[in-house]
């Protein structure tokens, strides 16, 4: 109890938010209701040794024996007429946990890579969902840079959530636990929709972590629990054997029948991301002819993976159109094309600046961030980089022009990439140009930082840059 203590007495000196009371009750509520129930609340991207804890009872979900219902919905919300339509834009808010000092801990570099891998992954799957940074709030306690991996990572998790975005917390690791003699990288924990990942990680880990977020198992769940449990190779085998009925393929492993039944992966999948289980067989004979490539699985070698299924990316964007903030997240909806980001961001940081070509004009704007019932946030700072590679020296003149229809002036700055500036802060008007220059610049990188003069703001602000060398 008393470390239990120590962690809620922690928890009230360094929440932030009003509302401490009611996640007190909601945190003790759920330590008497699931603290016998959590270890199966929580999903692991682990490479697991034994079969990993995956018996988690999941509430019956409309596809469970029934994945007709999955490709009906996605006729129904026409995705195979436009695959690669955005339909959902999502926040995600990264708790970055590091030293007393403020040191350590995912760099704003880490983060740009993980959100930048996420859409990426979603991108190449057209799953339709794409996320954008909401905000990244930083906790400075060495105590917490390592979770217990029950207890310690729900209260957290509790204690510190922004509702309306995916809460994802970035930590050195999970304290070893005796029982298992596994690596875990990452956890989804279902209690508090969490996600709590190791801040090195492989590229897909993220989008794995999300992809439960978004009502996804792991294909080989149950695998190891016997022919009563386990998810049969072939896709027409029925409970009784007859061939009547539902096929097990649907009720059984992640429920989705074009995920073909696997193993746990972790030891057999080669050094060429070929499967290496095929004598293996399922309890009614038949060998394993798995894929390796799926996001949701556990391959030897984690680059191995980069696929969703079509039936997962129906479980997606179900559960998304679901979700309470969906009206929110939804691109249909005019009114959340303010949260439309460009293709830099995040780029709110020198580290993590945008990139552009020199001699094109590029689009940027100032997104709103979705805040739930609180004020939407501004994005209100852009950082974009170019580079400069000639022998000889070049002169350097940049156009940042402010969209006619903005609600508020802009300035801008040109560093060098010791962030020495090489002009004066120029501000433009709604409507006006911005224009810096430099004479003889040598070959290197150069910085620019826009920024927006007002944090409050009904509107979206747009600007073009285009940066020229003679
Ligand atoms: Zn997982």
């Amino acid at each position: 109890m008393l470390r239990l203590n120590s962690i809620l007495n922690h928890n009230l000196i360094e929440q932030e938010y009003d509302s401490f009371k009611p996640r007190l009750i909601f945190a003790i509520l759920i330590l008497f209701l699931f603290f016998s129930q959590l270890k199966a609340q929580i999903l692991d991207d682990a490479a697991c040794l034994s079969g990993g804890k995956l018996e988690m009872d999941y509430r019956k979900k409309p596809w469970k024996g029934n994945n007709q219902f999955l490709m009906v919905y996605l006729n129904e919300i026409k995705y195979f007429e436009s695959k690669d339509k955005i339909r959902f834009l999502v926040p995600v808010k990264f708790w970055v946990y590091r030293d007393n000092k403020g040191q350590g801990g995912a760099s704003i570099v880490d983060i740009k890579k993980f959100i930048t891998d996420l859409n990426l992954y979603n991108q190449l799957n057209q799953t339709g969902i794409q996320f954008y940074t909401s905000n990244i709030k930083y906790i400075d306690n060495s105590n917490r840079q390592v979770f217990g991996y029950y207890i310690e990572a729900t209260l957290q998790s509790i204690f510190r959530h922004t509702k309306p975005a995916i809460n994802v917390y970035l930590i050195d690791g999970f304290k070893k636990k005796q029982e298992s003699r596994k690596v875990v990288r990452g956890t989804y924990n279902m209690i508090t929709k969490s996600i709590i990942l190791q801040r090195k990680n492989s590229n897909t880990g993220l989008t794995h972590e999300v992809g439960h977020y978004f009502g996804l198992l792991h294909p080989h769940r149950h695998f190891d629990k016997g022919k009563s449990k386990q998810e049969p190779v072939s896709r027409i085998r029925t409970k009784n054997e007859d061939g009547k009925g539902i096929p097990l393929c649907e009720e059984r492993g992640d429920l989705l029948a074009d995920t073909k039944a696997e193993p746990n992966l972790t030891h057999l999948v080669d050094n060429d991301c070929n499967f290496t289980g095929s004598a293996m067989k399922d309890a009614w004979g038949d060998n394993y002819q798995s894929e390796v490539n799926n996001i949701m699985s556990y391959p030897t070698h984690y680059e191995c993976r980069d696929s969703f299924t079509l039936s997962q990316k129906g479980v997606m964007l179900y559960s998304a159109s679901k979700n309470k903030y969906a009206k929110y997240w939804n691109t249909e909806n005019e009114l959340n094309h303010k949260y439309f980001f460009d293709k830099n961001e995040p780029d709110d940081y020198m580290e993590i600046a945008g990139s552009i070509e020199t001699g094109v004009n590029q689009d940027f704007n100032f997104h709103k961030i979705f805040m739930g019932k609180k004020t939407d946030f501004n994005d209100t700072c852009d950082w974009i980089k170019f580079e400069v590679k000639y022998e000889d020296k070049r002169n350097i003149k940049i156009i940042i022009a402010s969209n006619s229809g903005n609600e508020n002036p802009m300035t801008a700055v040109f560093y060098d990439k010791n962030k020495m500036a090489l002009s004066r802060k120029v501000i433009a008007k709604p409507g006006e140009q911005i224009e810096l220059g430099f004479n003889g610049a040598v070959s290197d990188w150069y910085y620019l930082q826009v920024i927006s003069t007002k944090t409050e703001s009904k509107h979206v602000d747009a600007y073009t840059v285009k940066v020229d060398l003679y």
